[in-house]
Order: C-alpha cells, then sequence, then structure tokens
C-alpha cells in the first residue's frame, strides 16, 4: 500500500459519541437520512443501511417536536453516533440532548434570545455534545447578502464567524465547522480562509452537487483539492440519490488520495481490442460480489501483458491477460496461479476473499505486537 503524502492541517480533536473527529483521527464519512424522521422504523432501516456501508456518523433532521420524539426511540435502535439537524427551536434541541444525541448541527446565532442559546450551550456541556456550525451559501444572513451583493467565500466566513464568537463568548470549544456552496470554488476558497482562522475541526461537503454521477464529479473535484491540501476533518457527499451512495463515493474519494483505506481498490484498464478476456464483464462482476469486503486490498485487473504484469505486481493481488487460454495471477508480487481464459470468476472471488483474510490477520497480528512493546 502506498502512503499518503498529504499532511493534514492539525486540528483540535472532538468527540461525536465514541467517535474522534480531528487531530489524528482518521477522516470520517457521514451522510443523512432521507426519509421521514417521524417515521421511526423506516428512519432506522436507512440508518442501518448508512452504517453497514461504511459510515462513522448518520446525521438525521429533526424538523419538530414530533420528530423529536422520534429521534429518542431512533437513537435507542441503532448503535453508530447520530447527529441532529435542527434549526432555530431551542426546545427541540434541548429534547434531542437528553434523547442521547451525539452531536447538533445547530448555528447558534439562530437560535434567538440570549437566554436560550445559554441553555442549549449549557446542556450540550453537561452531556458532553459537540455542535456543528453549518454555513450555506444559499442561506447567509439578510444584511451579509447585502453586504456582499452576492454569495461570497469572505461571506460563508463571515457568518461562521458570528456563530463561532457566539460559543467563543460561553467558552465552548468543542464544535466544528461546515461552509458549504454548490459552487466549487467559493467552497474551496471559504475552506481556506477558515482553515486558517480557528483549529476545530472542519467538516467538507460541496452542497446540493446533483445527482449520482454529476454529483460525484463535482464532489471530488471540490474536495479533492481541499483533501490535497490537508483540508477536512470529516465529509459527506451530498447527492441527489441514495445515502449508501454518499457513503460509497466518500470512501473512494480518500480511497484514492490514500487518506482511508476500507474495501478493496480496483486498479482495472479500460480495456481495448488487445484484451484477452473479458475485463468489464470481471470487474462488473467482482465490483458486485465482493462489495461486502471491508478489508483494504488492492486488486488489478488488466486485460494483456502491455501493462498487466506491471499492475498486477503492484497489487496484492493482480490478474493480467496476455495467453486467451491461461491468465496469470500474481499474488503480493510474484506470479501464484494460472487461471482458465473463462468461467474464473468464481475461483477468482474465492482466492481475493482468501487473500482478505490472511492481510486481515497479518494486519491485527502487527497490531497486537505493536500494543506489546507499548
Ligand atoms: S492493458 Fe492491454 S487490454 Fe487493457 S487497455 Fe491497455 S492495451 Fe488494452
Amino acid at each position: 500500500m502506498i502512503e499518503s503524502p498529504i499532511v493534514r492541517r492539525a486540528s483540535r480533536q472532538i468527540l461525536v459519541g465514541s467517535l474522534r473527529i480531528g487531530g489524528d483521527a482518521p477522516i470520517a464519512v457521514q451522510s443523512m437520512t432521507n426519509t421521514e424522521t417521524t417515521d421511526v422504523d423506516a428512519t432506522v432501516r436507512q440508518v442501518r443501511a448508512i452504517a453497514e456501508a461504511g459510515a462513522d456518523l448518520v446525521r438525521v433532521s429533526v424538523p419538530s417536536m414530533d420528530a423529536a420524539k422520534a429521534f429518542a426511540q431512533i437513537r435507542q435502535r441503532v448503535e453508530i453516533p447520530l447527529v441532529a439537524d435542527i434549526h432555530f427551536d431551542h426546545k427541540i434541541a434541548l429534547e434531542v440532548i437528553q434523547a442521547g444525541v451525539d452531536c447538533l448541527r445547530i448555528n447558534p446565532g439562530n437560535i434567538g434570545r440570549e437566554d436560550r442559546v445559554r441553555s442549549v450551550v449549557s446542556a450540550c456541556r453537561d452531556k458532553g455534545v459537540p455542535i456543528r456550525i453549518g454555513v450555506n451559501a444559499g442561506s447567509l444572513e439578510k444584511d451579509l447578502q447585502k453586504k456582499y451583493g452576492e454569495p461570497k467565500p469572505e461571506a460563508l466566513v463571515e457568518s461562521a464567524m458570528r456563530h463561532i464568537d457566539i460559543l467563543d463568548r460561553l467558552d465552548f470549544q468543542e464544535f466544528k465547522v461546515s461552509l458549504k456552496a454548490s459552487e466549487i470554488f467559493m467552497t474551496v476558497a471559504a475552506y481556506h480562509l477558515i482553515a486558517d482562522q480557528i483549529e476545530q475541526p472542519l467538516h467538507l461537503g460541496i452542497t446540493e452537487a446533483g445527482g449520482l454521477r454529476s454529483g460525484t464529479v463535482k464532489s471530488a473535484a471540490g474536495l479533492g483539492m481541499l483533501l490535497m491540501d490537508g483540508i477536512g476533518d470529516t465529509l459527506r457527499i451530498s447527492l441527489a440519490a441514495d445515502p449508501v451512495e454518499e457513503v460509497k463515493v466518500g470512501f473512494d474519494l480518500l480511497r484514492a488520495f490514500r487518506l482511508r483505506s476500507r474495501g478493496i481498490n480496483f486498479i482495472a484498464c479500460p480495456s481495448c481490442s488487445r484484451q484477452t478476456f473479458d475485463v468489464i464483464g470481471t470487474m462488473n462482476q467482482l465490483e458486485a460480489r465482493l462489495e461486502d469486503v471491508k478489508t483494504s486490498l488492492d486488486v488489478a485487473v488488466i486485460g494483456c501483458v502491455v501493462n498487466g504484469p506491471g499492475e498486477a505486481r503492484q497489487a496484492d493481488l493482480g490478474l493480467t491477460g496476455g495467453n486467451p487460454d491461461s491468465l496469470a495471477l500474481f499474488i503480493d508480487g510474484k506470479q501464484a496461479a494460472r487461471l482458465p481464459g473463462s468461467n474464473f470468476i468464481d475461483e477468482l472471488e474465492a482466492t481475493i476473499r482468501q487473500q482478505a483474510e490472511i492481510k486481515e490477520y497479518e494486519r491485527s497480528q502487527l497490531i497486537a505486537k505493536a500494543m506489546d512493546t507499548h
């Protein structure tokens, strides 16, 4: 596995339930439910599906007192840390804090009277619940819209600093911040500006990015620029799609930057007339069959000898074409076996699974050894 050359911005670490965010913690991947929160069964099902896909935390919108009561039931039925998304209403905030929420997404400046802000912050302090300040270009304060004329990075940062100042005055430092716009240059500039001004963790996202394909590309372009510069402690890929897809894309993005690994990192050629087996069909089958594998493993699937042996040797496991009747299978850089030119998918899947188990065992041994020496 190649190490990432990225040097991450130093940030203060906060705790969202048992999940560490910021500091040396891995970049957390999150998504948000899109069910009616009052439909407890449907929301629990979706939270579990998002968790199963590998998410570290899940945000649930809590727009009413009924939703807050439902949230209390949801909290009891799932393990994963939950963030409650609340706008304005301090009573809802207090209710979900009592229900065991792990993080509140609320902007202190929108809560209203000082005594209400104080009561929410003090309840958060008592229960160890951090706050996420979330500024969105689409809902900037009226006076900032007037001052800047149109959403600008500086306007997003000024809005965030107002909320941060309120928490500062109350000596509350357990928060993270997001500054989202649907336009990637604005988002990237805003995060760069705030990254130098505060020490708290930053939650990344391109808001309203689009559908599965276009939103993935836009998010990867925008968040990629930030991740490359070491910015970002947690992220959500906002897609008009199943939230499970958001989690998969989030991990794919972090894996591409070698910032986090989970599951199989496929290296596959696009195929051409030189291929000696069906590369695309093989890839489609492997991706579908191996979705459940959580161990990080590089697997190369290359159609011919032009790049095949080179890529296959670099990967943990690599299949390469060449002889149409006999494909070469490399494991840990060495040719380990040959597979027939067709109908090999069951054997290939079994070998990859076996290799994943071996790697998992080796990693657990290394961790145990490292703990022994401390
Ligand atoms: S590796 Fe071989 S089969 Fe794959 S695209 Fe390149 S030349 Fe074509």
